[in-house]
Parts: structure tokens; sequence; C-alpha cells
């Protein structure tokens, strides 16, 4: 949670909103002006409605190369500002910090090593930024989610690399959380591993790999809440 007062108002731009894009009852893509603003994939924004002192971070969805920038949002029914992210209309005007964060690709593995990235939940969206910014990667993308029609997107990865692992329904490719998969598959110890979503798959899936052998050097991991 991130207050705009304490940010430089050098960072600090207003942006308008492009579009909505409706992925579930809850998920939605939010689409708004980048401003040749430079970024990496994998990096962060730091989002609020224009003139109110309430923000929020958000990956960055879209790709290096497009020339809007993209956000995926889960609208938390408790919360404060996702519930009203979702509710904007075309032309409002937002402000935007960054991008910021290193949870980004090392350029000299980019095109040679190997990739595993794990995520739960709107945990996806640094890795559609990779994915989209670099077709070229090695990668397997493990998506945890309850239900399938939360698998976001799914037609922007390769369907042999994209895993969907679903608790609640068992119309995915496997019945179960992400550190279910991690325990019952073999693990490479040389592949790179990105993890992304909430804190507790996130301690989960660090100890499993690092059970397993995978170095400290090779998980890198950004946590959402
Ligand atoms: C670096 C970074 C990147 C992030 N990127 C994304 C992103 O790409 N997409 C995204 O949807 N969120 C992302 N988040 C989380 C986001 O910043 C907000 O925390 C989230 O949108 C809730 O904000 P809120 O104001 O609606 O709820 P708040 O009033 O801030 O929080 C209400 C409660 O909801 C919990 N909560 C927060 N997120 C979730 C969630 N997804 N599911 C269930 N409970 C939650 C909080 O821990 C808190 O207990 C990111 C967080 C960080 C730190």
């Amino acid at each position: 949670m991130t207050q705009l007062t304490t940010h430089t108002p050098a960072a600090t731009k207003a942006i308008t909103v492009q579009e909505i894009r409706n992925l579930t009852p809850a998920a939605y893509v939010l689409r708004f002006d980048r401003h040749q603003r430079e970024f990496l994939a994998g990096q962060h924004v730091i989002l609020g409605i224009k003139d109110e002192n309430n923000a929020r971070e958000y990956s960055v969805y879209s790709g290096e190369n497009d020339e809007y920038f993209e956000v995926l949002i889960k609208e938390v029914l408790e919360g404060d500002v996702s519930r009203r992210l979702k509710k904007l209309k075309p032309g409002t005007q937002l402000q935007m910090d960054g991008p910021l964060g290193f949870f980004t690709l090392r350029p000299d593995e980019i095109n040679t090593a190997r990739f595993v990235f794990i995520a739960s939940g709107t945990g996806i969206a640094p890795f559609r930024s990779f994915v989209r910014s670099y077709p070229q990667l090695d990668y397997t993308l493990l998506h945890g989610v309850r239900y399938s029609n939360e698998a976001y997107e799914r037609d922007q990865y390769h369907p042999d690399r994209y895993i969907l692992c679903t608790t609640g329904d068992t119309s995915s490719n496997f019945n179960g959380r992400v550190t279910d998969y991690l325990r019952q598959t073999a693990i490479d110890t040389t592949t790179q591993y990105y993890l992304c979503g909430n804190v507790k798959m996130i301690h989960e899936a660090f100890e499993i790999l690092a059970q397993k052998g995978v170095p400290t050097e090779n998980m890198h991991a950004e946590v959402y809440f």
C-alpha cells in the first residue's frame, strides 16, 4: 500500500484510462496511456485515482513494445482501490508512479536460460509481460487459481508451456495447488525460478525448491500480499 504523497511530484504523472477489459466477474485489465515511459518487463507501477491520496502497486501486464500500459487487477471485495479502479470509464484520469522494481529478467539470460514461472492468481501479470516482450523465452508457466475460468487470457501462452492448477474444479491440467504440483514433479536445479503472488505460496514454493536442490540465486520472488 503506497501513499502518493511519499513520492516526489516529478515522479507522479497524470494519465488517462483507455479501456477496461473484464476477464471474469472479479478480474479486469486496465489499459492506460504510457507516454513513452521506459519500462522493463516485470516492473510495477503505482496507480491511484487522480487527486486522491490512495494508491496501490500493480505489475505491468503489457509488453515492453506495447504503446500503452496494461495492468491485470482482481477486485478485492473488502478492498478499496481495486474495487474503485474497476468502475472507471475510458477518459478518467489516473495518477501513476513508476515503473519501478527489480523483478526483471537478466539480459544475458533471456536467450540462454530455461525459466519456470510460478504464479498464484493475478501474479501471472509480470509473466505475461515477460512472454509478450520476449516470445523466444524458454519457459514453463505454472498458474494456480481456484477455478479454470481464472486462467486469464491463457491463449497468450503456448499450450505446451502453460500448466493450470486449480483447487476448485477438475477441468484444468492439475487438480491442486502449484505447490502440490512442484512436490510431485522432477525439478531441474539449473533452471531460473520466478515466483509471484501471495506470500504463503511463495514461502512454500521456496522451501520445496530449496529442498529439491535449487540454489537460492536461481529463485526470484515478487510478493503481492
Ligand atoms: C509489487 C506489487 C505488485 C502488485 N501487482 C498486482 C497486480 O498485478 N494485480 C493485482 O490484482 N494486485 C497486485 N498487487 C496487490 C495490490 O497492490 C493491492 O494490494 C490489491 O489490489 C488490493 O488493494 P485494495 O486497495 O483493493 O485492498 P486493500 O484495502 O489494500 O486490502 C484489503 C485486503 O485484501 C488483501 N489482498 C490484497 N490483494 C489481494 C488479492 N489479490 N486477493 C485477495 N486478497 C488480497 C490485503 O492483504 C488486505 O488484507 C501488487 C502488490 C505489490 C506489492
